[in-house]
């Protein structure tokens, strides 16, 4: 029987009434795994009013206490770490190293919020007799709304933080692969978080429009695609929420000729084909700088022809399938697209298929020389194991590549020049910023900082930004009215300035 997505609402795995459920399919295999509803208008008002009960007695829960659930959360990943990488992988499809790397770099996510304490204090002045202090507070409801990329670990960036913190949470989590991201939900549960602290429901667009509308929510978290990050930002603007939305991305690589040759081009490989290229800090363009560009763009053929797709427990596999049949065919056309525009194809792996499981989405790991940034292919995020070669004679005219570039996510140069990487870094109006790293994301006690088309809001998530994201500030001026303390009495001080 198919398995049927629950919702989670004030502490229970409930069916929802919804009369329209979406399909979770294996994207190795495309059959059928699990059906997932679409909250039913009631539902959502069930998960925001829920969550807002709990935040009256969460948000003035002691943070050591808060923090207890979460340490008890963090030990239960721990202990379920097998078992939850085998259903991440299988989701996803993504290989099993991947799927591991993706649950620890969420679980790092968590040690961030464990240090809350060290980084929430706020600050106080004594001015003569008044003292002033300020205390980072909960804000309220949080949403979260993420994208299929990273089902376990981008929900970690949100959720442990924004509790910590002492909200209560929504999540809505991608409706491609829900099935992992329940399996953590189910943890939070056995750590023993009270009812209500964190919610989730399902749906897509319809009922995350609710959800930002609802009055009773104060503040959104997204993590998706450019044009729904714009939507969201909008929309979360015109109800006064405060808003961090993370969206799409066209990440360079510059190369330079001092760049050491194997190591780089083995980063630029694994950087733009590993997960499939379904990751947003995929490396999806290489600049090649100066003569050896021909040299490099062959060897890179050589080493990307290598790769090859495959199901996610095969130990030969360098990356899975795409996660539908719908992205498959948007990156058969946009690659289809790059000769048609006068691009040169190295390697086409738009046939690509693994023996036995040929209904798939797979695709092949695939390389497009020649590449003018008035191409469709350039344009678009191809979410695929595409690598786009330009050239360009120096490396400013490579910097400005990127920066005419509308996205800001990530970049990386590789040189062994010290002065070079230092030029690149300071000029480069690029957010995550790597050198001989190809994809630097940075470690969740830092800000994951995209900028431009990558980011619209003001505080990142992750790092000290997101507890400030996830917190909002009030300041006391307070003096106390007894002899000794106020040099007088009250009334001789009304109107005057402190002192
Ligand atoms: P998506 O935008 O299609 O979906 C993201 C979430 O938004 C899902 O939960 C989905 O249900 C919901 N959604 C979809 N359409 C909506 C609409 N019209 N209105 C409101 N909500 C809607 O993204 P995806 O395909 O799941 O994820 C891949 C994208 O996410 C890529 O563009 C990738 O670059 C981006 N991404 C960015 C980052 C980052 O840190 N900048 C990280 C991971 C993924």
């Amino acid at each position: 029987m198919t398995k049927s997505v629950s919702l989670y609402i004030d502490g229970a795995f409930v069916t929802s009434i919804s009369k329209n459920w979406l399909t979770v399919a294996d994207p190795a295999t495309q059959e059928q795994v699990a059906l997932v509803p679409c909250a039913t208008p009631e539902e959502l008002e069930r998960a925001v009013s829920g969550a807002r009960e709990a935040f009256a007695s969460w948000g003035s829960t002691p943070l050591k206490t808060r923090l207890g659930f979460l340490i008890r959360f963090y030990e239960l990943l721990r202990q379920e770490e097998g078992r939850l990488v085998q259903l991440l992988a299988q989701e996803t499809g993504k290989v099993l190293a991947d799927a591991k790397g993706e649950l620890q770099r969420g679980m790092e996510a968590v040690e961030h919020a464990l240090s809350l304490p060290a980084l929430v204090l706020g600050e106080s002045v004594l001015h003569g007799s008044v003292q002033l202090n300020s205390y980072l507070e909960p804000l309220g409801v949080c949403l979260g709304i993420t994208p299929f990329n990273f089902p376990v670990m981008i929900p970690l960036w949100m959720f442990p933080l924004a509790i910590a913190c002492g909200n209560t949470f929504i999540l809505k989590p991608s409706e491609q692969d829900p099935l992992s991201t329940m399996a953590m939900v189910e943890l939070t549960k056995e750590a023993g978080l009270p009812d209500g602290v964190l919610q989730v429901v399902h749906g897509g667009r319809e009922q995350v429009e609710a959800l930002i509308s609802h009055p009773g929510v104060t503040a959104v978290s997204f993590v998706g695609s450019a044009p729904v990050a714009r939507a969201i930002y909008r929309l979360a603007g015109v109800h006064g929420k405060r808003v961090q939305a993370l969206a799409g991305a066209k990440n360079h690589a510059v190369v330079l000729p001092d760049a050491p040759r194997d190591e780089t081009i083995r980063a630029i490989a694994g950087a733009g084909c590993g997960a499939a290229g379904q990751r947003c800090m995929a490396i999806s363009v290489a600049i090649l700088v100066g003569d050896q560009a021909d040299d490099m763009a062959g060897q890179l053929r050589e080493t990307m022809a290598e790769l090859r797709p495959g199901l996610y427990d095969d130990p030969g596999a360098s990356f899975g399938p795409l996660i539908s049949p719908a992205a498959r065919d948007r990156f058969r056309t946009l690659l289809a697209s790059a000769p048609q525009e006068g691009a040169t194809m190295l390697l086409d792996g738009s046939k690509a298929t693994v023996g036995g499981y040929e209904n798939g989405n797979w695709v092949g790991a695939s390389l497009v020389d020649r590449v003018t940034d008035a191409m469709t292919v350039y344009r678009e995020e191809v979410f695929g194991p595409l690598v786009c070669l330009m050239r360009a004679a120096t490396l400013d005219e490579a910097i400005a590549i990127i920066n005419r570039n509308p996205y800001g996510n990530g970049t990386a140069i590789f040189t062994a020049s010290g002065g070079a990487a230092q030029r690149f870094c300071r000029h480069v109006d690029v957010g995550n910023v790597g050198v001989n790293v190809p994809i630097p994301v940075p470690l969740a006690f830092f800000s994951f900082t995209g900028r431009r088309g990558s980011f619209h809001g003001d505080l990142h998530a992750c790092g000290k930004e997101a507890i400030r994201f996830y917190t909002q500030t009030k300041t006391i001026t307070s003096r106390w009215l007894d002899e000794q303390s106020s040099g007088g009495s009250y009334l001789t001080h009304i109107g005057a300035p402190a002192s």
